[in-house]
C-alpha cells in the first residue's frame, strides 16, 4: 500500500462486528485463563498483552501503522520525544560509551545527551553536519556506539546528507539514528538512505493538532548487531530474562524488541491509551497536512525573502538555500518551519510578534495553527545579545511555524505584522 493508505488504514482491522474506529483500550491489565500461560507471557515465550507498561493494544496498533509509515519492522511508543530519544541511546550504549551527535539538534537532545547522560557515563561529541566525511570520521572513537542527527534540525532548519552520516556510521560498524520529526515519512523515509533506527517526536506534525505529547523509536530490521561484537547487550545473555539473547530470540527486530521487554519495562515512559488514540486521529491525515505545510512555508518564506523589512529568511525549501539540494535529494517538501530576522533586531521582533494575529505567540512548533516564537525573549532569555549569536540564535530572530491556513491568510498577517 501507498503511504496514503497506510496513514489512513494501516495498524487496525476491526472484524465482524467490531468497532470500526481504534478503541482506546483503557486498561492497565489483561485477564487469561491459566497461570501456566501467564507465566509463558513472562518468559517471553507466548506474544500478547500483560500490562500496559510494556503493551497495550491501541499503542500496539499506532506503533504497527508508525512502522510501515517508516519501513521499519516494528516501533515503539513512548510517552514524550525526549523519552524516545533516551530509549533509542540507551538500548546501545551504556557507561564509558560515546555517541557522535550533530550540534545542529533540538535543545532538548542537547541537554540529554550533552548533561544528564553525561552524568550517566554517556560522553557525546557534537560535530558539525556539513563537515566533510574525513572531519566527521575522526569524531568517531572506539566507544562510539551510534551517530545521531535530525533529518531538519529544530530550530536551526540544517538539512541533514543523510547518505554521508550513514557511510560515517556504516563505516565504523555502528548505526545511524535519524530524528525525523520535522520531516515526517511523508516528506522523507531515511532507511530508504541509510539510517537504522528512526526516532521522533509525535507531540509535532505527526499528532499535528497540539494534543498530545509523545515519540516513538522505529527500527529499520536492516542493522546487523553481531558483526562487529560491539553490542553485547543485543548479542550476550540477558540475566533478567533467564540469558535471553535478543539477536537469538528476535532477529531482525532485535533492537526494537529489547528496547520494549527491557527498557520499557525498566524505565516505565509509557505513552497513555487515550494520547496513542490522539495520535492516530492525527496520523489518518498526515499526508494531506505535510504538502499543505511545506507550499505555505515556502509561499510565506517567498514573500519574506523580498522584503526589505526582512534581513535575512532561512528555509531549506528556497531556491536560494544552500540545503536546496539536499531537500531536493531526500525531501518531498521542506516542512513548515521557517526562520527569519526583523530588521531593527531585539525590540522590532518583540514588536512584530506582538502584532501578529492569525499566527499565536506559543513555545510549540509543528502545529496546524500557524504559530511563532520570539527565542531572544522566551526560551533563550537567560542569555546576553554575545551568547545568542554563539549558540546561532539572533536576537532579531523569529521561528515562524507555518500552518495549514489558506496561505495568503497567513503571508497577510505577516505583511501587516510588520508594518507594525
Ligand atoms: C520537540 C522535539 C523533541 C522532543 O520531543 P517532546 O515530545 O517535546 O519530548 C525531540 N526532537 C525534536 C526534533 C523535536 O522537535
Amino acid at each position: 500500500m501507498k503511504i496514503e493508505t497506510l496513514c489512513v488504514q494501516e495498524g487496525y482491522s476491526p472484524k465482524n462486528g467490531e468497532p470500526r474506529v481504534l478503541p482506546i483500550v483503557q486498561s492497565t491489565t489483561y485477564k487469561y485463563d491459566s497461570s501456566d500461560y501467564m507465566g509463558k507471557l513472562f518468559d517471553l515465550e507466548e506474544s500478547g498483552f500483560f500490562y500496559t507498561r510494556i503493551g497495550n493494544p491501541t499503542a500496539a496498533a499506532v506503533e504497527k501503522k508508525i512502522a510501515a509509515l517508516e519501513g521499519g519492522v516494528g516501533a515503539m511508543l513512548t510517552s514524550s520525544g525526549q523519552a524516545a530519544t533516551m530509549a533509542a541511546v540507551m538500548n546501545i550504549a551504556n557507561a564509558g560509551d560515546n555517541i557522535v551527535c550533530s550540534a545542529a539538534c533540538y535543545g532538548g537532545t542537547f541537554n540529554l545527551l550533552g548533561v544528564t547522560l553525561e552524568k550517566y557515563g554517556i560522553s557525546t561529541t557534537f560535530v558539525d553536519p556539513d563537515s566533510d566525511l574525513e572531519t566527521l570520521k575522526a569524531a568517531v572513537k572506539p566507544n562510539t556506539k551510534a551517530v545521531l542527527a535530525e533529518t531538519i534540525s529544530n530550530p536551526s532548519l540544517v538539512v541533514l546528507d543523510i547518505e554521508k552520516f550513514a557511510e560515517l556510521a556504516h563505516s565504523n560498524g555502528i548505526p545511524l539514528i535519524v530524528d525525523n520529526t520535522f520531516a515526517t515519512p511523508v516528506l522523507c523515509r531515511p532507511f530508504e538512505f541509510g539510517a537504522d533506527i528512526v526516532i521522533h517526536s509525535t507531540s509535532k506534525y505527526m499528532d499535528g493538532h497540539a494534543c498530545a505529547l509523545g515519540g516513538v523509536v522505529v527500527d529499520s530490521g536492516n542493522f546487523d548487531w553481531t558483526a562487529s561484537g560491539n553490542f553485547p547487550g543485543l548479542t550476550t545473555p540477558d540475566e533478567s530474562y533467564h540469558g535471553l539473547i535478543y539477536t537469538e530470540a528476535f532477529g531482525k527486530a532485535a533492537y526494537i524488541q529489547k528496547a520494549v521487554v527491557q527498557l520499557m519495562r525498566d524505565m516505565g515512559m509509557t505513552p497513555a491509551p487515550m494520547n496513542a488514540f490522539l495520535l492516530n486521529l492525527g496520523l489518518e491525515t498526515l499526508h494531506l497536512r505535510m504538502p499543505r505545510h511545506s507550499e505555505n512555508a515556502l509561499r510565506a518564506a517567498e514573500f519574506l525573502e523580498n522584503d526589505d523589512r526582512v534581513s535575512w529568511v532561512n528555509y531549506p525549501g528556497l531556491k536560494s538555500s544552500k540545503y536546496r539540494p539536499l531537500v531536493d535529494k531526500y525531501l518531498k517538501g521542506g516542512s513548515g518551519v521557517v526562520s527569519f530576522g526583523v530588521k531593527g533586531g531585539r525590540e522590532a521582533a518583540v514588536k512584530f510578534l506582538d502584532s501578529l494575529k492569525i499566527a499565536a505567540i506559543v513555545t510549540h512548533v509543528a502545529d496546524a495553527r500557524t504559530c511563532a516564537l520570539h527565542p531572544a525573549s522566551s526560551t533563550h532569555r537567560q542569555l546576553t545579545d554575545e551568547q545568542l549569536i554563539e549558540c546561532g540564535v539572533s536576537p532579531d530572530l523569529v521561528r515562524f511555524s507555518v500552518g495549514i491556513e489558506n496561505a495568503d491568510d497567513i503571508i497577510a498577517d505577516l505583511d501587516q505584522a510588520l508594518g507594525k
